[in-house]
């Protein structure tokens, strides 16, 4: 029988990344799997500036490198490969991915979320020519032009100052008058001279050129007026969908599709466990991600010595 792993973390973003660290130090024999970067969204965060005990400006993809560093110290196992199947009944799970096929006597599901499209015409055919969703990514293409950001929510304002470094006008299109997003961040918005506000709006297409974005139709949702808004980019930052396809017809989900669990992070399947943005749950920071991790990890465990 091929080797069977005390625990497999699906997802090595900083839920993962710290049950590793966890499951390691309490020397479970682990796994993590991670099909891309390490360090989930913050590989992709510039700075990030509410992770207690880090330095201010350090940078997300510093922490992820710090985190799986930490926790490959305390002997976790980690591949980068492609999760193709899950199959979590039973005492015994499996992971397949295009490569391989992998055990373990317990689960935990880390795989996070991924962009929401904001769903304007034109939005998908655009997408690398000119709508991103990614600023550390795709923001310094856009050196002195002027760009727009879809959102009112910390992701949109965060980016959106991060933005003001390249270019040279930022205009936040958001559809409310009020933000979702925390005051303070809101309040350095306001005082940054390169940034405007379009309230009560939303973007209805795209405007190409040579299928590049040369500009967007808005409506304003309380007048219907629609205007044209001259800008080289459009930077989505509408909220995140768990990734959680894999899981589907095995674990229970809410009606969003992100994974149900109690306080101890276990989902309905015994000896499988969910933690960070995949899970159901009330903020979605790196703090509480990291303290999912070490919960899931932490019962998990608890879990392993139950049943042998
Ligand atoms: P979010 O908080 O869900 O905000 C999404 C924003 O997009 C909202 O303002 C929403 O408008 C707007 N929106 C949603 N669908 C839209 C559509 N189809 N068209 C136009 N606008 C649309 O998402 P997020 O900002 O990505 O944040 C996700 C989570 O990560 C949150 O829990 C957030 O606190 C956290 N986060 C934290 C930090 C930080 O602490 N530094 C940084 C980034 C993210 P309405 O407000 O009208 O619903």
């Amino acid at each position: 029988m091929s080797k069977v792993f005390d625990t497999i973390i699906l997802g090595g973003g900083p839920a993962g990344l710290t049950a590793a660290l966890y499951a390691g130090r309490a020397t479970l024999d682990t796994l993590l799997i991670e099909r891309g970067m390490y360090g989930g969204q913050i590989a992709t965060t510039y700075t990030v500036d509410n992770y207690p005990g880090s330095d201010l400006g350090v940078t997300g993809p510093d922490i992820a490198d710090k985190m799986r560093a930490q926790a490959e110290a305390f002997g976790t196992n980690f591949v980068q490969e492609d999760i193709q199947e899950v199959s979590l009944e039973g005492d015994i799970k499996t992971v397949k991915t295009r490569k391989n096929e992998y055990k373990a006597k317990t689960i935990i599901i880390a795989t996070g979320a991924s962009p929401k499209l904001a769903g304007f015409k034109g939005e998908d055919q655009l997408t690398g020519r000119g709508v991103s969703y990614c600023a550390t990514c795709d923001g310094a293409f856009y050196s002195e032009l002027e760009i727009a950001v879809v959102g009112g929510g910390d992701s949109a304002v965060e980016e959106s100052l991060f933005l003001t470094k390249f270019a040279k006008k930022v205009t936040i299109i958001h559809r409310r008058d009020e933000f979702r997003a925390a005051q303070y961040l809101v309040d350095k918005a306001k005082e940054n001279p390169k940034i405007e506000f379009l309230l009560d709006s939303v973007v209805e297409e795209t405007i190409s050129e040579e299928n590049s974005l040369t500009g967007l139709k808005v409506k304003n949702v309380k007048t219907n007026e629609i205007s044209d808004l001259d800008v080289s980019g459009v930077f989505v930052f509408v909220g995140y969908d768990a990734i959680t396809d894999l899981y589907k017809g095995q674990v229970k989900m809410n009606r969003l599709d992100e994974i149900l669990t109690d306080t101890f992070m276990q989902t309905n399947i015994p000896g499988v466990f969910a933690a960070g943005d995949v899970r159901e749950t009330v903020m979605r920071q790196v703090v509480t991600a990291t303290s999912d991790g070490a919960v899931a990890a932490f019962v998990a465990g608890r879990y392993l010595s139950e049943i042998e």
